[in-house]
């Protein structure tokens, strides 16, 4: 990759992403700098910049520096100082922190920054051709015409038939595209919801202000904020049992009287910071397991529609990147007849850590919402001399194009 999209030569493939967001935006940017003619169908009528913080982590953070749009995304997330600052629900007592700043940048040569979502898809959108991005465009069905696509779109003007190479289906979490890869299958409930808010930062007590993330462990429940938007921000999530809570909509409207009573006989310095909550949403938690396939002839998964994961990791954003740089170098100088092929080898390449992602999500949450007692005494003694940033190489030292460019080194011409 390399400076924004470039200049499409005559003949090139072309592909249509349904979804613009962060993944369906940084697939048409890297597409488009490899020289394919990709477009993005987004439904809604302008991009939706709604939702709160997201971790960016370095295996993202190297890629979004390829595009070109490190420097900007800097300006407007937040840098991390520290990270997995736990704390005692009921005493506030720092149980572990680890050092991130220049840690981070030694250990993955890049840093970790929270940053508000509507932010980076602002950097990403920003740097997507407007021609690229059809906006108020929903894609109701899609069907194979031997060597080609046809997509049908929904506009305020009337249908649009769209005849493309490949589609690339970016529709999120509750992706219907999936249904053309994989049969239709119920998310499991997790039995958690979440609380999600953002606060301006002159109302929170100065702790909340640092560049620090920060997760008050307690029975059953637990609470993070991280500041976002240069700072201006300050991001809450709080994990607690859903109740009756069903509903899986990332803007569908809590009520604070439920939050504050979740954390009732917290910290009151907690309190604090809960005191300053004025409206938030909240979200049931439901998980999908690993799809054992993402591709069918031309069409593709990609981001949350093909790996939607809990939260409990922040790697949402950050797979969605790592997939869509992947599939630029997939279909580089492929020919539209090739286009299945490639298509497969995205997926071969992507699938199998995309998936170890999603599992680790699912194993994190018994360990947040220990009951205080013995297991919780021994869980706390046992973050002393820990380093998740050592624990998360893996994750954060990955660089998903040199693993590409490796396996397609070793494949057949
Ligand atoms: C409104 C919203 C708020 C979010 N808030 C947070 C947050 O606070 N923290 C966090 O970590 N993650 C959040 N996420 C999820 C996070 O953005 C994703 O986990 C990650 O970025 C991967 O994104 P994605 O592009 O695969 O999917 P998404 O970000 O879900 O984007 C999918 C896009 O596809 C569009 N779409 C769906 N169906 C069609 C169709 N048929 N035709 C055309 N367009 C279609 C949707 O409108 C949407 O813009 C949010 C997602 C959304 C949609």
């Amino acid at each position: 990759m390399g400076g924004t999209s470039g200049t499409i030569p005559a003949g090139a493939p072309r592909v249509a992403i349904v979804g613009g967001g962060i993944g369906g935006l940084a697939a048409a940017l890297c597409l488009r700098t490899a020289g394919i003619d990709a477009t993005v169908y987004e439904q809604a009528d302008g991009i939706v910049a709604a939702g709160a913080g997201t971790t960016v982590t370095p295996n993202a953070v190297r890629l979004l520096r390829r595009m070109g749009l490190a420097e900007e995304f800097e300006r407007r997330a937040v840098r991390l100082e520290q990270g997995w600052e736990m704390r005692r629900w009921e005493t506030g007592e720092v149980l572990f922190v680890q050092e991130m700043g220049e840690r981070c940048r030694e250990m993955y040569g890049e840093p970790c920054y929270t940053a508000h979502r509507g932010d980076l898809l602002g950097v990403l959108a920003g740097a997507v051709p407007s021609e690229t991005l059809r906006l108020g465009a929903t894609v109701t069905e899609v069907a194979d015409e031997s060597d080609r696509v046809r997509l049908t779109v929904q506009t305020r003007a009337g249908t649009e038939t769209v005849i493309a190479d490949a589609v690339i289906a970016a529709d999120g979490m509750r992706s219907t595209l999936r249904e053309t890869v994989v049969a239709a299958a119920d998310p499991e409930f997790s039995g958690d919801s979440a609380f999600r808010c953002l606060i301006p930062a002159e109302k929170v007590p100065a702790f909340a202000r640092r560049p620090v993330q920060t997760l008050w462990l307690g029975p059953g429940r637990h609470f993070v904020h991280y500041p976002v938007s240069a700072g201006r921000l300050i991001n809450i999530v709080a994990i607690v049992p859903a109740g009756e809570w069903r509903e899986e909509s990332w803007i569908a409207d809590g009520r604070v009287a439920d939050l504050v009573a979740e954390f009732d006989g917290w910290s009151p310095r907690l309190g604090e910071l809960i005191g300053a909550v004025t409206a938030v949403k909240r979200w049931a938690l439901y998980d999908r397991r690993p799809l054992p396939r993402w591709t069918r002839g031309r069409f593709t998964l990609l981001g949350d529609a093909a790996h939607p994961m809990l939260p409990y990791y922040g790697q949402g954003a950050n797979q969605a990147i790592e997939d869509a740089a992947v599939l630029a170098l997939c279909l580089r100088d492929v020919a539209p007849g090739d286009l299945p092929a490639a298509l497969l080898r995205y997926e071969e390449i992507r699938r199998p850590r995309a998936s170890r992602v999603q599992e680790m999500s699912h194993g994190k949450r018994e360990v947040n919402h220990m009951p205080d007692g013995p297991a919780q005494r021994a869980r706390d003694a046992g973050f002393a001399g820990r380093s998740p940033l050592a624990a998360n190489a893996w994750v954060y030292g990955h660089d998903a194009e040199a693993e590409a460019h490796g396996f397609l080194a070793g494949q057949p011409a």
